[in-house]
């Protein structure tokens, strides 16, 4: 099924976000996550792709087990950064004998911060990409990513939005937002792109701090603004895993609230390859 109906067909759409394990663990252990995580009903899985398609083959396999073991949607993510043409088109035939409809489209980051302009590609842009699959690929669905907190390298937001913008226009359907810890930052967001005259469905990215040390590779990741609230929280429980645990639950259940409460179009959860912690966050949120 296309992700493009389900938002069609919901008012609030509920996904989870997993990425493949390392080479060193075994499949069986994400797969064992994915069964559970069934249980939360989501309206779709996405699988992430490792920086410069890392993970390519274990990505196609995870999200094609999504589909035929699990019979969930899944939405796999695929970046075009050093990636040629005739690498995209052996993946989309790929992914399209398996029976994956949607994609998210991104340019993606390199492994080890490598500096971009030395970089060969046929793309440039995840609007590039975009362009590419929907002109030789119109069946498949394609979600873009959107920042409420501006991407990192952008000059400014309404540039970001602009190019934003681009993506939706090369036929990108639905967006799904960078963590952010703050929700004023999406509804700000929110409101700019729906100025801008972007109308496709947005899903608000939420990630549970459920580890202290965690905070830190969150930020370096995201660039996303902590909140004094947030950094009391895990000042105060930095050496009590359980209750560290508890509160980043809370905290996230109630971001998730006040944005369900706002009628956002979706929740997008960072599950952290947890399947408890998705568990536990749905169903106190009331998402499931
Ligand atoms: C929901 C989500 C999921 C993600 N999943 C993954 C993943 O699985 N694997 C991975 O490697 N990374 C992932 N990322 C990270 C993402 O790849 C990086 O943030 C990357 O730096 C930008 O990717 P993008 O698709 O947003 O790029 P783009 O949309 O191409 O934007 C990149 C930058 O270029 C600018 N720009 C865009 N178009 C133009 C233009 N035409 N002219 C000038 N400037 C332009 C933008 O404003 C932005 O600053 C994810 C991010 C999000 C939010």
């Amino acid at each position: 099924m296309k992700i493009s109906d389900i938002y069609r067909d919901k008012k609030l759409v509920f996904s989870c976000e997993v990425f493949p394990p390392g080479p060193e663990v075994e499949i069986e252990q994400i797969l064992k996550t994915i069964k559970e995580l069934k249980t939360t009903s989501p309206d779709f899985v996405s699988v992430t792709y490792g920086a410069g398609g890392g993970t390519k083959s274990r990505t196609i396999e995870i999200a094609s087990k999504i589909k035929k073991l699990y019979k969930m949607e899944p939405l796999m993510h695929l970046s075009c950064i050093e990636t040629k043409k005739e690498d995209i088109n052996k993946i989309l035939n790929e992914i399209s004998q398996n029976g994956i409809e949607n994609i998210l489209a991104l340019r993606g980051d390199t492994p080890g911060d490598r500096d971009l302009k030395t970089i060969i590609s046929d793309f440039s842009y995840a609007s590039d990409l975009v362009c590419y699959i929907k002109s030789h690929w119109n069946d498949f669905c394609l979600g873009v990513a959107g920042y409420p907190e501006v991407h990192p390298e952008a000059y400014s937001m309404e540039k970001d939005i602009k190019n934003l913008k681009k993506k939706i226009e090369a036929g990108a359907s639905f967006i799904i937002s960078q963590l952010f810890f703050k929700n004023d930052f999406f509804y700000r967001y929110l409101d700019i792109i729906r100025k801008t005259g972007i109308n496709v469905p947005v899903s608000a990215g939420i990630m549970p701090v459920f580890r202290a040390k965690l905070l830190n590779k969150m930020i370096k990741l995201s660039r996303a603004t902590v909140p004094s609230e947030l950094i009391a929280i895990v000042d105060k429980f930095r050496d009590k895993d359980k209750d560290m645990e508890k509160a980043g639950i809370e905290y996230a259940v109630n971001q998730i609230r006040d944005l369900t409460d706002n009628g956002v179009d979706g929740v997008h959860l960072y599950t952290m390859n947890s399947a408890s912690l998705a568990k536990k966050i749905s169903s106190y949120s009331g998402l499931r």
